[in-house]
């Protein structure tokens, strides 16, 4: 007997850990050293969360060994409703909030509860690609729409109109964006607000990058500009509070809540069905947006992280055929190497290749839902010595790459 795959799974994919990954394991059970730029998990890298997160998680264990409300503790959830109100989202209450492991399990949650089979939603590409493998996963159909490089990566306004079709539910934001470092602007956005007010669509905005911000970037919730519709914002503690292994995630609803309770019921089952989030992560989620957790301190003029940023996008642009638009938030940069100059045809195997060759380890920008084999994603996290070795070795596998 042959134990197969289910055939929801077939459109279902999810690079960042995907079979580059798992070469690279291989080649480090063989004693290979491989620099890992492929995953935004700032704790390995140094980034250590806020110390009186982690004192407070300590102090609660005790309290912490039951199962929790489904939707979370309600101190937790109260906190969640002061940090987005102090965001300009308004309506919102403890009873909209949910707190899931990580952000992860609520994008499946949330889009569980929405679609049926051959409902359409709307994704920017690139994209992090859990978005589009849930809409999958669901029995959805994943209609993802440009971002434009050109313009420092906004979304194109024209193309999300043209794209709305009576199947349409959702338009899904990702803000700071993975994998472009993208921020955008009110105009933006509030563009965007208004298709989905146009078409009665609801906004999933995943925030999960808002306070790591460069230089003059400011983050505008989606929410704060759509009072009138039904708007989930997801967010959590892996990045700003580098505690990824903590599995601390919440979402939000606001906006007009009688055109959703049969939405929200399902939202409800789902929650009741998986009991509750991780307690310790809940009790972390208290502590770090109460006490504001000195999150900010990661992107601060002079900081790692931003010094880090910098080197990134001044050594890549500096490689013939390469350019960088500078990320103004998150932890990614997502380079394009011009077709013109280094002919990739299947940017896997050009990952692969660097892998081999070089003992880099990067996701490739198809892995992001990106329709040309012409970008890479490279993390920002390692310390700029690392980072400076990384792009000299990409910079001279490059070199061999070239068209004659
Ligand atoms: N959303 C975005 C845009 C991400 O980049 C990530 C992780 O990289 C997640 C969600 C997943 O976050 P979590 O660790 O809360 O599940």
């Amino acid at each position: 007997m042959e134990f197969t795959q289910s055939d929801k799974l077939a459109d279902v994919c999810y690079d960042v850990r995907g079979p580059v990954l798992d070469e690279a394991t291989r080649l480090e059970a063989a004693g290979s050293r491989i620099l890992k730029l492929n995953i935004g998990n700032p704790a390995p890298f140094g980034f250590s969360a806020p110390p009186e997160v982690l004192e407070a998680v300590v102090a609660n264990l005790a309290d912490a060994q039951g199962y929790s409300d489904s939707k979370g503790l309600l101190a937790a959830r109260e906190a969640v409703v002061r940090y987005h109100l102090r965001k300009g989202v308004t309506g919102i209450d403890p009873g909209g909030v949910y707190l899931g492991n990580g952000v992860s399990e609520l994008i499946m949650m949330s889009l569980q509860a929405l679609l049926n089979n051959g409902d359409e939603v709307l994704l920017p590409a690139p994209d992090y690609p859990l978005w589009t493998a849930v809409v999958s996963l669901c029995g959805g159909r994943p209609v993802h729409y440009l971002c434009d490089e050109s313009a420092g990566w906004a979304p194109d306004l024209d193309d999300i109109a043209a794209k709305v079709t009576p199947r349409t539910r959702a338009i899904v934001v990702i803000n700071p964006n993975n994998p472009t470092g993208a921020v955008y602007d009110r105009q933006v956005l509030e563009n965007i607000v208004e298709v989905a007010r146009r078409h009665h669509l609801m906004l999933l905005s995943d925030e999960i990058y808002d306070r790591i911000l460069y230089e003059d970037a400011e983050h505008i919730a989606t929410a704060a500009l759509a009072p009138d519709l039904v708007c989930m914002t997801f967010n959590g503690l892996s990045k700003s509070y580098r505690l990824a292994g903590f599995r601390a995630g919440w979402m939000v609803m606001s906006g007009p809540r009688g055109h959703a309770s049969s939405y929200i019921e399902g939202v409800n089952i789902l929650a009741n069905m998986r009991l509750c989030a991780n307690a310790p992560g809940q009790f972390a989620t208290v502590a770090a947006l109460t006490e504001d957790g000195g999150a900010g301190d990661l992107v601060l003029p002079g900081g790692r992280l931003r010094e880090q940023r910098d080197t990134v996008v001044k050594l890549l642009n500096d490689i013939p055929g390469v350019s960088c638009v500078p990320p103004r938030g998150a932890l990614y940069a997502f380079p394009r190497l011009d077709p013109a100059v280094y002919p990739i045809r299947d940017d896997e195997r050009f990952v692969l290749d660097l892998l081999l060759a070089e003992k880099i380890l990067l996701v490739q920008g198809s892995g992001f839902n990106w329709p040309h084999p012409d970008h890479v994603r490279i993390v920002t996290l390692p310390a700029v010595d690392d980072l400076t070795d990384a792009i000299g070795r990409i910079d001279r596998f490059l070199a061999s790459y070239k068209r004659p």
